[in-house]
């Protein structure tokens, strides 16, 4: 059982190591395990259950890893090497010692001008980093390539995750590529589609009746059989393993280095326990105290439910459960804020945007059909909440926007159907057909 904490002085500068299990390999520049709210140093490499501080005060925080910058400074005039290619070429500042990570040559994704959507928006500098180019469409790549090379580092035998979609798919390929078992927590109601991509990938998925049944069991897996999460487990959620959370570090350098070592404006994150938008706005932070770009952006949650949004009107020290009921977005769909999404809004001035099914929609069409580019619902959420602030006049024309798209729309197929007509029959002749075109599409076609 290795739950079990070392609680380290918050003077000291690095663990001493002497009660590290033997095979667990570690970055030279890992401190710990930090709280962002109380700031206590923690060492222990399986320490997955957050702050236990803080939980005392009825307070859950997940953990974050605390790295020491000193040593990294070269990186201002140095930058990072061109190669490998995509995430690791980022690994001094990854929590993983290995010269061999597991990886499927996740990230290096592109930063897409919008031109036609940001015209018509009336935002000349609206971009979109394209997570869907990952190895399994989507960003949780980055969280875990990070997490499954960690879990070899700490001689996981079993890698495990509760997830309905993205994070479950994700997690399958990199512990097939690790060589792993790997048992998924589903829920009888995700789409076939993922349901298939994690059964494809060889984890034995299992279909949970309810969010808090599968977590329970997935704690028992952890607890007593010593499997490695990818993902969270605590109720109230408190967000993902640490070092995963920490590839998500990676999308913002690559974002810095696309704008020529500048941070954007706004970074817009769609979000239900926030990994994604506080590993984003770390890896800003990292960069500008590095001195590798000039300030740390707003960061700004798309949420369908708004449980950011509320304590932050309301002043919350950490989210509290909000109404829901139901939502396109399903794979942010959450009623349950984080102490860890809170605190990158609040730290970078930022907000939460909650997010109705007709924007995502609008948003979703406005981004295939003017751009090419196909979404998931929850990716659309991004657009979706940059439109209601134009709306609500709260953007500047001369920001720049970065929206993350972070995942492909052909991972939930079906929730576009809503809005694409039945495909017509052509007919049998041409002149037929072009009344087709014009019946169905609108297309008036003339030679
Ligand atoms: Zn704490």
């Amino acid at each position: 059982m290795e739950l079990r904490c070392l609680e380290i002085s918050s003077r000291a500068a690095r663990p001493t190591g002497r009660a590290r299990r033997p095979h667990v390999a570690q970055s030279p520049n890992v401190v710990g395990l930090e709280c962002p709210r109380c700031r206590t140093l923690f060492k222990g490499a399986r320490l997955f259950t957050g702050c236990p501080r803080c939980d005392a005060q009825k307070i859950p925080v997940n953990l974050s890893v605390k790295l020491e910058l000193g040593p990294l400074a070269r990186l201002k005039t140095e930058r990072f090497p061109a190669t490998p290619r995509g995430l690791w070429r980022f690994r001094a500042l990854l929590p993983v010692a290995s010269e061999h990570p597991v990886t499927l040559g996740e990230g290096d994704t592109p930063l897409i001008h919008l031109e036609r959507i940001g015209r018509r928006l009336g935002l000349s500098r609206l971009y979109a980093k394209d997570e869907s180019q990952n190895p399994t469409w989507s960003y949780k790549d980055r969280l875990c390539a990070v997490a499954v090379t960690h879990a070899v580092e700490s001689g996981a035998r079993v890698v495990t995750i509760a997830s309905t979609g993205n994070h479950g798919a994700s997690t399958a390929a990199y512990a097939a590529r690790a060589g792993l078992p790997c048992v998924i927590f589903a829920l009888a109601s995700a789409p076939a589609t993922m349901k298939t991509l994690m059964q494809a990938y060889g984890a034995a998925v299992v279909a949970c009746p309810t969010p808090e049944a599968r977590w329970d069991l997935m704690r028992q897996g952890i607890e007593r059989f010593g499997w490695y999460p990818t993902g969270g487990f605590q109720v109230p959620p408190i967000g993902s393993n640490p070092y995963g959370i920490e590839g998500y570090k990676t999308l913002a350098y690559e974002v810095a280095e696309d704008l020529g070592w500048r941070a954007p404006d706004l970074i817009v994150v769609p979000s239900a326990y926030s990994d994604g938008l506080f590993g984003i706005w770390k890896g800003m932070a990292e960069l500008n105290a590095l001195g590798l770009v000039e300030r740390v952006p707003r960061m700004v949650a798309a949420e369908p439910y708004g449980p950011l949004a509320t304590a932050l009107e309301r002043e919350l020290e950490t989210p509290a459960p909000v109404p829901g009921a139901g939502s396109v977005a399903f794979s942010i769909a959450t009623r349950y804020g984080t102490f860890q999404g809170l605190a990158a809004l609040r730290e970078s001035r930022g907000l939460g945007v909650q997010t109705t099914d007709e924007g995502i929609f609008e948003a979703q069409r406005a981004l295939a059909r003017e751009e090419g580019m196909f979404v998931e619902p929850s990716s659309a959420a991004a657009l979706a909440a940059v439109m209601q602030l134009v709306t609500r006049k709260a953007l500047d024309p001369d920001q720049t926007i970065v929206l993350v798209l972070t995942s492909s729309g052909l991972k939930d197929p079906g929730a576009s159907r809503t809005w694409l007509p039945e495909v017509p029959a052509s007919g049998a002749d041409f002149d037929t057909l072009l009344g087709v075109l014009r019946e169905s599409y609108g297309l008036e076609l003339h030679r």
